[in-house]
């Protein structure tokens, strides 16, 4: 979702005739777009603030402007106070308070503008010209913020509550970035499969794929991040039926233990998230499945942690995306329960996972070897092209022909955990 914002602005700054540059001392404006979705993440933007405080002294004429989930949907007062250098404060997705200011507007006020105006504004979810040539594949938020209050997440507290943007801008982006030569779009969404549902008359995630689904030269769409309660049959119904939407599901169970669910309060129990995913395999076949997890949750027991790893030896999911706990301000879990699981035993509970993990991989992996598989390529680094299988698994080629943004049948000959090789078939 970041980088989806990340390019909204900069577009947004090439239209004033801004141009990008590599090299942080040569800028005009500098924008940190920043995540806090764990500590670790909002130390690095700190410490990238700081870093730049003295770019900005010695050159006043720098433009900072500070972005993103740090700063939040509320006039940030403390962080006015304690970076007095940055220029601008902007919510996640807004380019809006950056062009004013740089047009010689102020808008201290009109900045905390109301979130449905930043999503449909001006401001197009697009691609700067200087990422044109080299974008296969773009990112395009769907809905805004998150109503679901899990008990350890501060999403909904940092991008607001969930709105759902309107079909029409959606298809307007979708079309203009395939019209940019974009041939893969993901749909984004922190529970993308609840598409439509806050705002009436809108169409739901299937129909919205379906419409998308009609855009010419688009070759393939992804979508996520799904949720257990809100996965729909038409939802899988849609992805089996629809050959460029493809067989990549991303459902977190974020722990396999009911206690640590209930706490977490994320709303169903590890039997109903193994029945969507019996459900989901029956109906697509050869599908990839992606899970997040989250180990050292307060209070999580030694046995509830075991509960997950036998929870994941059934699921054999293609991803885990994990994390160690981190207590974030203004969260239930941060402010009610005790972080007590120590930083050691979250590493370890991490590790065991990460092991976990590579094995799943591995063996699913090797069983694409020699078989043929359809293979979007996306960029090319040094002599080797890198693509996609339609289940997101990365392969590599060498090939001197330019195969960027073209889908080649791939004769798999060499498969690790993390990415495969292959040939590209005549
Ligand atoms: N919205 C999706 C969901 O609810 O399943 C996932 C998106 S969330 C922004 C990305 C992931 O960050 C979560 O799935 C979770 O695993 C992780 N995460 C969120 N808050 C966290 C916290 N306080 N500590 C550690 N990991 C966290």
């Amino acid at each position: 979702m970041n980088v989806a914002d990340s390019y909204r602005v900069a577009a947004a700054l090439e239209n004033l005739g801004y141009t990008p540059t590599n090299l942080p001392k040569e800028a005009d404006v500098i924008v940190l777009n920043t995540c806090v979705v764990r500590e670790s993440a909002e130390q690095k933007a700190i410490g990238r603030l700081t870093t730049l405080k003295k770019l900005k002294d010695n050159n006043p004429s720098l433009v900072l402007s500070l972005m993103g989930c740090m700063v939040g949907i509320h006039d940030p007062v403390a962080l006015r106070k304690k970076y007095p250098y940055v220029d601008v404060f902007a919510q996640p997705s807004d380019p809006g308070p950056l062009i004013n200011h740089l047009q010689g507007k102020n808008t201290m006020h009109a900045e905390y503008r109301r979130v449905v105006d930043i999503l449909d504004s001006e401001f197009a979810y697009t691609l700067p010209t200087s990422k044109e040539a080299t974008t296969v594949s773009a990112f395009l938020p769907i809905i805004y913020g998150c109503s679901h209050a899990c008990s350890y997440c501060i999403i909904p507290l940092r991008r607001g509550r969930e709105i759902s943007r309107s079909p029409h801008e959606i298809l307007k982006d979708a079309r203009a970035l395939a019209e940019r030569g974009v041939k893969e779009i993901t749909l984004l969404g922190q529970i993308v499969d609840r598409y439509g549902q806050d705002q009436p008359g809108y169409p739901t995630l299937d129909q919205l794929l379906r419409e998308i689904h009609q855009i010419e030269g688009l070759l393939r769409i992804r979508f996520l991040t799904s949720h257990p309660n809100w996965m729909t049959d038409a939802i899988m119904d849609t992805v089996a039926e629809l050959p460029k939407v493809m067989p990549y599901i991303e459902l977190p169970n974020q722990s396999g233990d009911n206690t640590v669910l209930r706490n977490m309060r994320r709303g169903y129990t590890i039997e109903k998230y193994m029945r969507i995913i019996e459900k989901i395999r029956n109906r697509l076949g050869e599908v990839s499945i992606a899970t997040d997890i989250i180990v050292g949750f307060p209070g999580e027991t030694v046995e509830q942690f075991e509960n997950t790893v036998q929870v994941l030896q059934e699921l054999n999911p293609d991803m885990t995306h994990l994390a160690r706990y981190s207590p974030r301000p203004g969260t239930y879990s941060a402010e009610k329960m005790e972080d007590d699981v120590p930083p050691e035993e979250k590493m370890r509970r991490f590790r065991i996972i990460e092991k976990m993990q590579e094995t799943f991989s591995s063996t699913i992996n090797s069983t694409y070897l020699g078989r043929s598989v359809p293979i979007l390529f996306e960029d090319k680094s040094k002599t080797r092209w890198r693509g996609r299988t339609p289940t997101n698994k990365i392969v590599f080629v060498e090939n001197d022909i330019d195969l960027r943004g073209k889908i080649r049948n791939v004769t798999i000959n060499w498969a690790g955990p993390w990415s495969m090789l292959g040939e590209v078939e005549e």
